[in-house]
């Protein structure tokens, strides 16, 4: 989390929390995200110990709104480094994450992880 799960706040003048419109499909599945409870269930069953789908819940409830985009560049390749500097393993599809999870966050947060990852890479 502190490799990059979190977002800027601008101090300056409160802006009314309406005026960032957001379209309530991206409202919802960034809420589905952030309801990740850092079990580590996922970790667990997982075969290869991979912690993609905890890091990618994370990066997507920030990913999929406009609040997360000052800190977007930088989130997905500071917590995959930091994945890999504790040792998790690379994740291969195997779903066993997304069975065991017990609030039912998908692998297609997963797919979204590796979206913002590659494209961090590719502007570096
Ligand atoms: S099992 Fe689900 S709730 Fe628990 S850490 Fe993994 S993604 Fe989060």
């Amino acid at each position: 989390m502190m490799a990059g799960g979190y977002v800027s706040v601008n101090v300056g003048a409160a802006q009314d929390a309406n005026a960032i419109p957001i379209a309530k499909a991206k409202a919802d599945e960034s809420i589905l995200a952030a309801s990740c409870i850092g079990c580590g269930a996922c970790v667990a069953a997982c075969k290869n110990s991979s912690a993609m789908l905890f890091v990618a819940a994370k990066v997507s409830q920030y990913a999929l709104l406009p609040q997360g985009q000052p800190e977007a560049r930088i989130r997905a390749k500071r917590m995959v480094a930091k994945m890999d500097e504790l040792g998790f393993g690379g994740c291969t599809n195997t779903r066993a994450c997304e069975a065991e999870c017990p609030k039912g966050i998908s692998i297609s947060h997963i797919a979204r992880l590796n979206r913002e990852f590659i494209v961090a890479k590719l502007r570096d």
